[in-house]
């Protein structure tokens, strides 16, 4: 459990629902769960304790610090810190955990062969440019990077990575078609001296929705924590049957009357057309509920959606739940998911960032790291 102290709102981490989803994402041995940004706010080590217990053989994490906090916790898969930017001691703390780090250029190189020695080469993975332009040795690099790694005994190569940029547009399938086509041919060039190095380039996306961007290993993030790429476009059946990880709760700590007329909150955002009854949700801005979602969200309450209202504030906002008198504090109030009545659904991490205009990815994240997480086995 994670604790913030400043807020009684909670993420449910559903570890068997995290489990489910790897295993419809195929077999362990084909598959590098992301993990990065403490496993997308789900919590790094419990996710990754999780998986490794479903089979998982690798991690890629962010930084080589979350790949130091998975070796201190004993963890013997291989790591893959994915993001760049490292710095010597990024490369040193690499070494001496143990972590398969990615060379992206050549300062990288040089760093890399400093933390290297002879008589225990350090195994590394080469991050390849295909088309998202953001990372990597491109495909005229590769030849000399080659010639320099067989010269440099320290670093013995034995992955080589890409990612894609548009694998959840299928309008962009060409686009995607030619970073696959880029990345077999680095791969195949990289083969001929390295035989046994393995190939990554697919996403969830990738995974789900585009066969030919598998190669050895697929980086699943978002699918492990539910999300579908292709939700809400025409690809969207490639990704269905997964299950949202995180649930988010928050007591209703007072209900009161409003009468017609009567506004509530910042601003008076909201005015009472009839009386009506109005439950305080203690979580606001503060705790990752967008202010941008004033009145505009939807909340789970005794098993039924009912309408948030007024200006959501740093630590509470309230809801209508003029049609459920049951209501009393400490009742629940789910902001994600929980438990829907018959015929109602769950809030999702989509929905809330399709109201935001943004992805289920920031949400999970926001959410993740400004609550108390606790987590059901
Ligand atoms: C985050 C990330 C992934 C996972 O992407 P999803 O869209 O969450 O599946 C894979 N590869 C790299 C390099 C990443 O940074």
């Amino acid at each position: 459990m994670s604790e913030i102290t400043f807020a009684p709102s909670r993420c449910h981490i559903d570890l068997a629902a995290l489990q489910r989803n790897f295993a419809r994402l195929g077999e362990p041995a084909t598959l590098m769960p992301v993990i990065k940004n403490d496993a997308y706010g789900h919590g790094l080590l419990p996710t990754a304790r999780a998986l490794a217990k479903a089979g998982a053989l690798r991690f890629a994490v962010g930084t080589s610090s979350e790949g130091a906090t998975l070796r201190q916790a004993g963890l013997k898969q291989d790591i893959i810190p994915l993001l760049g930017g490292m710095t010597l001691e990024d490369w040193r703390a690499s070494a001496a955990h143990s972590l398969l780090p990615l060379l992206a250029d050549s300062e990288d190189l040089k760093k890399a062969l400093a933390c290297s020695r002879h008589d225990r080469p350090l195994r590394v993975g080469i991050k390849c440019e295909t088309g998202m332009n953001r990372l990597g040795f491109g495909q005229e690099d590769i030849p000399g990077l080659a010639e320099y790694l067989r010269a440099h005994p320290g670093l013995e190569p034995v992955l080589a990575l890409s990612h894609l940029a548009c694998a959840d547009m299928p309008e962009e399938d060409a686009y995607s078609q030619s970073q696959i086509r880029a990345f077999s041919a680095i791969c195949e060039g990289l083969r001929t001296v390295w035989p046994n190095m393995k190939s990554s380039l697919a996403n969830s996306a990738g995974l789900l929705g585009l066969p030919g961007s598998r190669f050895d290993l697929s980086r699943p993030g978002i699918a492990l924590y539910g999300g579908n790429p292709f939700a809400g476009g025409p690809k969207e059946s490639a990704g269905l049957g997964l299950e949202w990880v995180m649930g988010v709760s928050a007591p209703i700590v007072a209900v009161r009357r409003l009468r017609a007329g009567q506004s509530v909150s910042y601003g008076r955002m909201f005015t009472a057309p009839s009386d009506m009854t109005l439950a305080v949700v203690a979580a606001g801005y503060a705790t990752g509920v967008a202010r941008a979602l004033s009145g505009k969200m939807e909340i789970l309450v005794h098993g039924r959606r009912v309408p948030q209202v007024g200006r959501v504030c740093m630590g509470m906002f309230m809801a209508d739940v003029s049609g459920l008198p049951q209501t009393r504090p400490p009742d629940t109030a789910w902001l994600l998911g929980g438990p829907a009545g018959v015929g109602t659904m769950p809030i999702t991490a989509q929905e809330t960032a399709d109201k935001l205009g943004t992805i289920p990815y920031e949400i999970l994240c926001r959410m993740g790291a400004m609550n108390t997480r606790t987590y059901m086995p």
